[in-house]
């Protein structure tokens, strides 16, 4: 048996004709940029969150961009967030002329450590209530936003986080690339903050067919921003109030996901259900000494973007499962505050422990809608065979 990590395929295969049809209609209306399908697609998911405003962008990346840049992020600003998650969280503040500051994940979850983004403000800033002015002390940066990040498809556990951010004057950005649909005390993702940022890549669980973005929010201000932002700041052709970018999501991407959004809950459910189905399995096998299941907080309702166990002998175990026909991946392999390119930020790699932690323990696995009870099974008895000694 053969099982990859992701396998799109069998998604594909239940959409095709809708999906044919949705693409041939651009195609007919020749409208590749900035048409109706982008239009109602913004709707769409601005109703699909629970917020009055969506603003297509051209990928995930994009919308973090955007929406910093929307907060007046700039060259000497300063902007929180975690060094375990994917690089392009700190990549757009870096390419805004800014600078990350990290702070460390929850031991559980994955996601932003409240205690530790109050001490950092306490601790390293300075903070002048009459101009709502953080400045980091050692750098005399100023910091402009807190970004958490929903890693996994769970929420961090955002009511403290805004609370924090708040008490200091700091706007809130979500990235929420992997958790379109993961909810929060009755929230979606995305609608916790001042601004929730989405991504379209085909692997993601509302994938299109290439890359894709989106920005969320309630205040109709930094919305109108992120528009002239994604269309070289011009509020009419020719006319440019500020220096923008080209980013937007275009008609085909729109259109495909237009079709697929319908089904996202559904999708969600049948991740959930993979999981709870991998937990009884694991414990059955009696595994629950060697590898630990996914962890669902209090107050949340996970996506399962990816299922990820933390295991005993990590590498070897995905070696192993590798030779069997079995795709996992480490997500991610590296923390953000040991990457070479981050090392003028001089962080020492002791300094996220459980950033640390994660990124040697982490493994995901096949947790897509589609997987069958069989390859389930295929899976966890291959898992025990390989601390069986059977390797
Ligand atoms: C996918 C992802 C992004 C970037 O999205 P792209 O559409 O690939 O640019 C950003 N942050 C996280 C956490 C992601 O998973």
């Amino acid at each position: 048996m053969n099982v990859p990590l992701l396998d799109l395929r069998a998604q594909y295969a239940t959409l095709k004709d809708e999906v044919q049809a949705a693409v041939a209609s651009v195609f007919e209306s020749q409208r590749f940029v900035l048409g109706a399908q982008g239009a109602a697609l913004e709707e769409e998911i601005a109703h699909y969150c629970g917020v009055g405003h969506a603003v297509g962008v051209a990928s995930g990346t994009d919308a973090l961009l955007l929406s910093l840049r929307a907060l007046g992020v700039g060259a000497g600003d300063g902007v929180i967030t975690v060094p375990f998650t994917f690089f392009a969280t700190a990549g757009a503040v870096v390419n805004l002329g800014a600078r990350p500051f990290f702070v460390d994940i929850e031991a559980a979850g994955y996601g932003m450590d409240s205690g530790r983004l109050a001490a950092f403000l306490s601790e390293e800033c300075r903070y002048t209530p009459a101009t709502r002015q953080v400045v980091h002390t050692a750098s005399g940066l100023t910091i402009r936003a807190v970004l958490p990040v929903h890693l996994y498809g769970q929420c961090s556990d955002m009511d403290p986080i805004v609370e924090v951010a708040r008490r200091y004057g700091l706007p809130v950005v979500e990235d929420a690339c992997q958790a379109i649909g993961a909810v929060y005390r009755g929230r979606k993702a995305g609608a916790l903050g001042e601004m929730g940022c989405f991504s379209f890549f085909p692997s993601k669980n509302l994938g299109g067919a290439g890359d894709g973005g989106m920005v969320v929010t309630d205040d109709p201000s930094l919305a109108e921003r992120v528009r002239l932002l994604r269309g070289h700041g011009a509020h009419a052709r020719y006319y440019h109030d500020i220096v923008g970018f080209n980013s937007r999501l275009d008609e085909l991407q729109a259109a495909v996901l237009r079709v697929k959004l319908p089904h996202l809950d559904r999708w969600s459910e049948e991740r959930r259900r993979n999981a709870e189905a991998y937990g009884e399995d694991f414990r059955a096998a009696g595994l629950l000494d060697l590898i630990t299941p996914p962890e669902v907080l209090p107050d949340r309702s996970h996506i399962f973007h990816q299922y990820v166990i933390r295991a005993e002998r990590r590498d070897e175990l995905q070696a192993f499962l590798r030779e069997e026909g079995i795709g996992t991946e480490v997500y991610y392999p590296v923390p953000l505050h040991e990457q070479e390119c981050f090392r003028p930020l001089g962080y020492g790699a002791e300094d996220f422990p459980h950033s640390r932690a994660a990124s040697r323990e982490t493994l995901a696995l096949p947790v897509y809608p589609e997987l069958s009870g069989d390859q389930r099974r295929f899976i966890v008895e291959r898992i025990a065979r390989f601390y069986r000694g059977e390797a």
